[in-house]
């Protein structure tokens, strides 16, 4: 700055510009003013709700939200337009008992700073009160009029961002403001079953749900029915927090949280405490990586509950957060143990046309592939194989956990092996299950690995330890990684520079008779890590696990075959592998006779 410069004149801004500057906290794109405009909406009270979405050439050009809410008396139209002007509380004192989803009495004023919009309002429940017709554009009002009009609110806004033009030229095309739209709504719909939802776009339908005194129906209707089928009902009421609503078996587990909704007094928040409480309720139901899908709404004392932390109010603040994170965890360990986890295949998620020449097919998740098996694979089994594959197994006896025969896994009769993959099992219930051996050893393994941490480290001497050469950068990251191989079993010593001797590994890895399985593992071990979110324990046992385990393509006997159904059923979570891959399929009778046209 130059010497000579005056100190500068500092002045009140005008509250046309005040207000244009709080838009740009709130209304940062369309998909933030329908949510202000619904989430009013829903504070009026309504039954139903419509959105209407206008899109010309690359931008959403018109949003309108309809309402049989409360409407708006004649006299409060200008002031709902005013800053800071609201219905919904008086004073700060009124945020601890605040059941509204909107309070800051901003998001009218700032909407009406950069848009034109037009109000039509008339009071619901005083048929003699007139109704309002109230236009303002860029902060100045053009028109407010009497005007005939249905009970509720509806509410027109044009030219988003005319006199904001850099906000304008941010946005983005009209597929991805349309799935910003989306995104949100999918939150207010689950949140508020007992409304009627309904979004067009450009006059077509997009999505539409009715009035239910349940989540369910919303969830089908968004998600689809299948997902609704493997939903695990949650509920539990405890002093300070009454938690409701759904999740998912493990076999729909994803990489990602896109699928766990929490709402906190009907407000659809994000709390990445909550997500990992949700998650931590799985247990080793699930790899820790993968993430459940879950349907959660809670109640809380609104006094609890901080809600002013960010305009758009999605982010909260908890007190006694731990403790509710804890009963969180605890009611979806609950409403999950017990219950009998295996996925059914289901007629209605296979192809329904069968030409001749072709056997009905299963389409995902039966993994059914039409590659021909691979010859020589899947013969009788040789002696010196079922030596081997005996000795695997061996090593891997799972010992019963004294807390053991909560299992919802019902006793498994093996019928055979098909494949070389897939052990085939009935129950006593006349299903068919069908079981991924190399899945399920894993799973066996992996807990075994849980296990060894109480006691014994079954560790193996090599009769001549293995020389293992590796680049430096593999070098660094492997002596990085010996002390949590020796808790695995290995015994890895460095050995001058990029070299390292194998003493020893862990039982489950058999002889090792070939160097270059272990040359395998540092490689898993040492490759940069991708998505993954799990400490190098965790990394080792499941690589462990994966490596040690009955490949497939293994022909097993049937006594072998049996012991990995045994085995699997004393595992906690026998439903999946350590990657959350199922162990196991079932077809009921029913569903059978369903596919033979029988029923
Ligand atoms: P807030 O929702 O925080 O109170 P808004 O600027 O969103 O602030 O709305 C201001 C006021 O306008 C609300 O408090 C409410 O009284 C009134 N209002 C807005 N939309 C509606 C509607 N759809 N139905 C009835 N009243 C409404
Ligand atoms: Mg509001």
């Amino acid at each position: 700055m130059k010497e000579s410069a005056p100190a500068p004149t500092i002045r009140l801004l005008d509250q046309h510009t005040v207000n244009k500057i709080a838009a740009g906290e709130v209304v940062e794109r369309p998909a933030s003013v329908v949510k202000e405009l619904v989430e009013n909406a829903i504070d009026a009270g309504a039954g139903s709700i419509r959105i209407d979405l206008l899109a010309t050439g690359t931008t959403i050009t018109a949003i309108r939200v309809t309402d049989d809410g409360t409407g708006i008396a004649p006299a409060d139209v200008p002031l709902a337009f005013a800053p800071h002007a609201t219905s919904k509380i008086t004073d700060i004192s009124d945020l601890d008992t605040i059941r509204t989803l909107g309070f800051r009495g901003e998001a009218l004023a700032s909407i009406a700073s950069v848009a034109k919009v037009t109000l039509i309002t008339r009071p619901r429940n005083d048929a003699l009160m007139p109704g309002t017709r109230f236009v303002i554009a860029g902060g100045a009002v053009l028109e407010n009029t009497p005007a005939g009009a249905p009970g509720g609110t509806s509410i027109l806004i044009e030219d988003l961002f005319y006199n904001t033009p850099a906000r304008k030229k941010f946005q983005r095309s009209r597929q991805t403001e349309l799935a910003h739209v989306h995104d949100l709504l999918e939150g207010i719909l689950l949140s508020h079953p007992e409304i009627a939802f309904r979004l067009t776009y450009n006059g077509s339908d997009q999505l539409a749900t009715d009035k239910s005194p349940s989540s369910l129906d919303t969830i089908a209707r968004i998600y689809g029915a299948d997902l609704a089928r493997d939903l695990v009902p949650v509920s539990r009421t405890h002093p300070l927090v009454a938690i409701a609503g759904h999740v998912a078996r493990p076999s729909v587990a994803r990489k990602d949280t896109a699928r766990i909704f929490i709402a906190i007094n009907r407000r659809y928040v994000s709390s990445p405490a909550l997500t990992n409480a949700i998650k931590a309720g799985y247990g080793t139901l699930l790899a820790k990586d993968r993430f459940p899908v879950a349907f959660l709404t809670l109640d809380i004392d609104p006094s609890l509950v901080d809600v002013n932390v960010h305009p758009t109010k999605k982010l909260v603040r908890l007190s006694k957060e731990p403790e509710i994170a804890r009963i969180v965890t605890e009611a979806v360990h609950r409403a999950l143990s017990g219950h009998d986890l295996i996925p059914d295949i289901r007629p209605g998620t296979l192809p329904q046309v069968i030409t001749a020449g072709s056997i009905p097919s299963a389409a995902s998740p039966l993994p059914y592939r039409h590659d021909p098996l691979p010859t020589g694979m899947v013969s009788e089994p040789t002696h010196a194989g079922t030596v081997a594959t005996d000795r695997q197994l061996r090593q891997t006896e799972l010992v019963p956990e004294p807390a053991a025969g909560t299992t919802a896994v019902p006793p498994l009769t093996v019928i055979g092996q098909f494949g070389g993959i897939y052990i085939l099992a009935t129950t006593p219930a006349g299903e068919l299950i069908v079981i991924d051996q190399h899945a399920a050893h894993e799973r066996i393994l992996y807990e075994q690995a849980g296990q060894k941490d109480r006691g014994e480290t079954r560790v193996q001497e090599l009769i001549a330890p293995v020389l293992l050469h590796r680049t430096p950068r593999e070098s660094q990251v492997l002596s990085s990684l010996i002390p949590d191989l020796a808790k695995e079993g290995f015994v890895i010593e460095e050995f001058g520079s990029s070299t390292f001797l194998v003493r020893a590994v862990p039982v489950v890895l058999g002889k090792l008779e070939d160097a270059s399985l272990l040359d395998d593992i540092v490689s898993d071990l040492t490759s940069p890590d991708r998505s993954q979110r799990v400490d190098n324990r965790e990394r080792i046992t499941r690589i462990v696990a994966c490596r040690g385990a009955i490949k497939a393509g293994t022909v097993c006997t049937p006594e072998q075959c049996q012991r990995v159904a045994d085995q699997l059923r004393l595992t906690k979570q026998p439903y999946t592998c350590p990657h959350g891959r199922p162990t196991m399929i079932r077809f009921s009778r029913g569903d059978l006779d369903t596919l033979f046209k029988r029923s």
